[in-house]
């Protein structure tokens, strides 16, 4: 158990190997990761050795790299699950996937009914149906949550019905720290013939992910969670989904044919990938999948477990502290009766200490619980129980000295 608090994957990330006496203390993996070597290794060699336009060239660099690229697409399929490369959409981000969605799906969906969203949403997954919903003249349903910090099932079975269009809720929440329901939800959706998005930005580093035994129509993540470089996003279509997109930005290769009038786009995944993908950290998220792949993905669950184990217990141990919810993994959110959680974060940042305090860009959701904000300390594989401690000797110190 003491064992499984250290972690064997920390040397592979140069940015938590700096001994200097301002030693980076990261406990903010939610909002993005730090990269292992073989990520920043597959970057720095593309530039190295050379760079170039995928899918236009005949160069024998051209072809290398667009070859590259697609191999990180099959990756990814692989990695996920899916059916085919195929249903694999290059993006920017989670966001940028799901206003793809958001536009993509507008002729689509019809101007009755609603769509159904859980008030535990990152803004990524609210804001571009809120305002879909009100382009179209459809009502936002919100799922209510438990105590527990998990989308309420029972209440989801009656608001769930044959005017819903589309259900969007996420994986794991990035507040609570909670794994969602997904798969009863998705299969609610299915008996009402709406569509079901997933998101996946915090889910997917945690838990391996099946998306052709969920059955989702759409499933979404952002690189940069998962250990690869800003920049790139996933969005998973199921074949027959994927075909109810409208293109939504257009460009460069994205078309089979032109003229002044009028044009022909290419069908998913290059019909909607207009102009040059960020090439780069395509290769780097192709990167990060091999660097998790060649890990026992099991032994990582068990060390982010006991880490937070240990957190939870430190915790609670320490009076006036309140967990939001009851987290399952990775992630942690708290507050301290008469301390605004700005005036902690301030004071662990002088230690280089990072933690998130604030509202998460889930403004809605600490509205719902009558909060201005929360603390969140998020780990990952990288972690250990030195980082804890240093987090809880901080914390002590910061506590006293505003009590
Ligand atoms: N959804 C969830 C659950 C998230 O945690 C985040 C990132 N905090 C996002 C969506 C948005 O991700 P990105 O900023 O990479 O688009």
């Amino acid at each position: 158990y003491k064992t499984l608090l250290e972690s064997p994957w920390r040397f592979d990330f140069p940015a938590l190997c700096n001994f200097s006496n301002d030693k980076l203390t990261w406990l903010d993996s939610a909002a993005t990761t730090q990269k292992p070597n073989m990520v920043i290794d597959c970057i720095t060699q593309y530039y190295q050795q050379g760079c170039a336009n995928i899918h236009r060239a005949q160069y024998p660099l051209a072809t290398k790299i667009t070859r590259g690229f697609e191999n990180v697409r099959q990756k990814v399929a692989d990695f996920l699950h899916a059916q085919s490369s195929d249903q694999l959409i290059f993006t920017r981000s989670t966001t940028e996937s799901i206003n793809l969605l958001a536009y993509g799906l507008e002729s689509y969906l019809p101007n009755t009914g609603n769509i159904v969203i859980s008030a535990l949403e990152h803004h990524a997954n609210l804001l571009p149906w809120q305002q879909l919903a009100k382009r179209k003249g459809l009502k936002l349903i919100v799922l209510p949550f438990t105590q527990e910090g998990i989308i309420d099932l029972e209440i989801a079975e009656t608001l769930i019905t044959n005017q819903t269009r589309l259900v969007a809720i996420s994986q794991m929440s990035n507040v609570f720290g909670t794994l969602q329901p997904i798969k009863q939800i998705i299969e609610l959706a299915k008996k009402f013939n709406a569509l079901s998005v997933i998101d996946g930005a915090q889910g997917i580093v945690h838990h391996p992910t099946n998306v052709t035994q969920l059955n989702c129509d759409f499933y979404v993540f952002s690189g940069h969670k998962l250990f690869a470089p800003e920049g790139v996003g996933i969005l998973y279509g199921k074949a027959g989904s994927l075909t109810k997109l409208n293109h939504w930005q257009f460009g460069g290769e994205m078309v089979q044919s032109a003229d002044y009038e009028t044009a022909q786009f290419y069908p998913a995944p290059l019909g909607f990938e207009a102009g040059t993908s960020a090439i780069g950290a395509v290769l780097g998220l192709g990167a990060a999948i091999d660097y998790l792949n060649a890990q026992n993905r099991t032994d990582i669950t068990a060390h982010e477990q006991a880490l937070i184990h240990q957190l939870l217990t430190g915790l609670l141990q320490r009076k006036s502290i309140h967990v939001l919810g009851n987290p399952h993994s990775s992630l942690v959110s708290f507050y301290i009766e008469g301390m605004h959680p700005s005036d902690i974060s301030h004071l662990l940042a002088e230690q280089n200490i990072a933690i998130r305090a604030g509202q998460h860009c889930c403004m809605p959701l600490y509205q719902t619980l009558g909060l201005n904000g929360a603390i969140r300390v998020s780990l990952a594989l990288y972690n250990n129980s030195a980082d804890l401690q240093c987090f809880f000797d901080a914390l002590d110190k910061a506590i006293e000295l505003l009590t």
